[in-house]
C-alpha cells in the first residue's frame, strides 16, 4: 500500500506505530488546529460523529469531524481535524488480523 506510506518523505507506518498516535480506532491523517502539525492519529468512528458500525474503508475524511486527541508539540489535547483516512494503513492492519 505505497499510497499511504509515504508522502513528502514521511514514513506512515511509523507514526501510526508511535504511541503518541494512540492504541484504538482508526488511522487518519490529521492536522492539530493548535500547531498545524499534521500527524498519524487514530480516532474512533464514533469521535468523528460517524456510525459505530460504518464501513471505515467507505469514509471520507471531509465527513469525518474534528476529534480530541494529545498533541506533543502543544503538549495538551487539542482538537485535530481529518484530512485523510488511511485506508492502506487500515487494510494492512485487516490483513495481519489486527
Ligand atoms: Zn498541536
Amino acid at each position: 500500500m505505497s499510497v499511504d506510506t509515504d508522502r513528502d518523505g514521511r514514513d506512515l507506518e511509523a507514526e501510526l506505530a508511535n504511541p503518541a498516535a494512540g492504541k484504538f480506532g482508526i488511522p487518519v491523517d490529521a492536522v492539530c488546529v493548535g500547531c498545524g502539525r499534521t500527524r498519524v492519529k487514530r480516532a474512533s468512528l464514533e469521535e468523528m460523529d460517524q456510525h459505530p458500525r460504518a464501513d471505515p474503508t467507505a469514509l471520507k475524511a471531509s465527513d469525518c469531524t474534528s476529534f480530541k486527541h494529545v498533541c506533543y508539540g502543544c503538549q495538551s489535547a487539542t482538537w485535530w481535524n481529518p484530512v485523510t483516512v488511511l485506508i492502506g494503513l487500515l487494510e494492512s492492519e485487516r490483513d495481519r488480523g489486527e
